[in-house]
């Protein structure tokens, strides 16, 4: 049974007083929440003091990017080994924002896919096609693609333990949702690649999350699919109010 997950991206948003005054707020309004995982992904600058308002809760905290190597010369980047020590446990990796505008490919996020596991984080790796990709038929070759080349050299144990979210491109911060149908379609042929990577008991254990507009309205509907196991939520995660209600409708679904 694969224990529900609910990852806020926050993105370039919050200072470190908005940071902080969300945790302070949302924290309660989900502390006695056990059966399901909840992790934030807040701007680097608030990483430490988001890290540190969520010591005494299960709530755990992530980088949105990291570079792969441990230290050097790479001015304006953050090593695996800074985003541990400032408290993270998970980091966003490939996100499509990060393969559209800053030239990301598969290459690369498996570079820092491993470099993320040998650090001891656990990488949330995003996949997902484009409108132009979809419309073409060519979302599964697409999938397989990234999956194959994100988790290049991933052993069947590390697939296991790590997240990949499905982030159709044409529904981030859209407003429009891919259906539960279409979601489910997506996770399901993205657990069969995972079988094809790692084996098939490695891909019944990874948890496969979908992102795209998904709001307290939609969240349950698409969490309740077979394949999903929980969302990776920007724009509705902001707001506290929203992302525990994100949480209560996940948990529903699970159960
Ligand atoms: C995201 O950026 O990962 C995302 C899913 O954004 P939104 O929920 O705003 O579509």
């Amino acid at each position: 049974m694969r224990t529900p997950l609910l990852a806020a991206n926050w993105k370039m948003h919050k200072t470190v007083p908005e940071a902080v005054a969300f945790v302070t707020a949302f924290a309660p309004r989900v502390a006695a929440v056990t059966d399901a995982d909840i992790v934030l992904a807040p701007p680097f600058t608030t990483l430490g003091a988001v890290a540190d308002a969520c010591r005494d809760t299960r709530i755990a905290v992530a980088g949105q990017n990291l570079h792969w190597a441990p230290e050097g010369a790479f001015t304006g980047e953050i090593s695996p080994g800074m985003l541990a020590g400032a408290g993270a446990s998970h980091v966003i990796l490939g996100h499509s924002e990060r393969r559209q505008l800053f030239g990301e490919d598969d290459a690369l996020v498996a570079r820092k896919t491993r470099a993320a596991i040998d650090a001891g984080l656990t990488p949330i790796v995003c996949v997902g096609e484009t409108l132009d990709q979809r419309e073409a038929g060519k979302t599964p070759a697409v999938l397989a693609r990234q999956i194959d080349g994100s988790l290049a050299g991933v052993t069947p144990a590390e697939l296991a333990a790590l997240v990949v979210a499905y982030e159709p491109v044409w529904a981030i911060g859209t407003g429009r949702t891919a259906t539960p149908d279409q979601a489910q379609d997506a996770h399901a042929h993205i657990r069969r690649c995972l079988a094809g990577l790692g084996g098939a008991d490695a891909a019944d254990a990874c948890r496969l999350l979908y992102g795209g507009s998904v709001k307290p309205a939609n969240a349950e509907a698409i969490a309740g699919q077979a394949d999903v196991d929980g969302a990776l939520v920007g724009g509705a995660s902001l707001d506290p109010a929203s992302f525990a209600e994100i949480v209560a409708a996940a948990r529903r679904a699970a159960g």
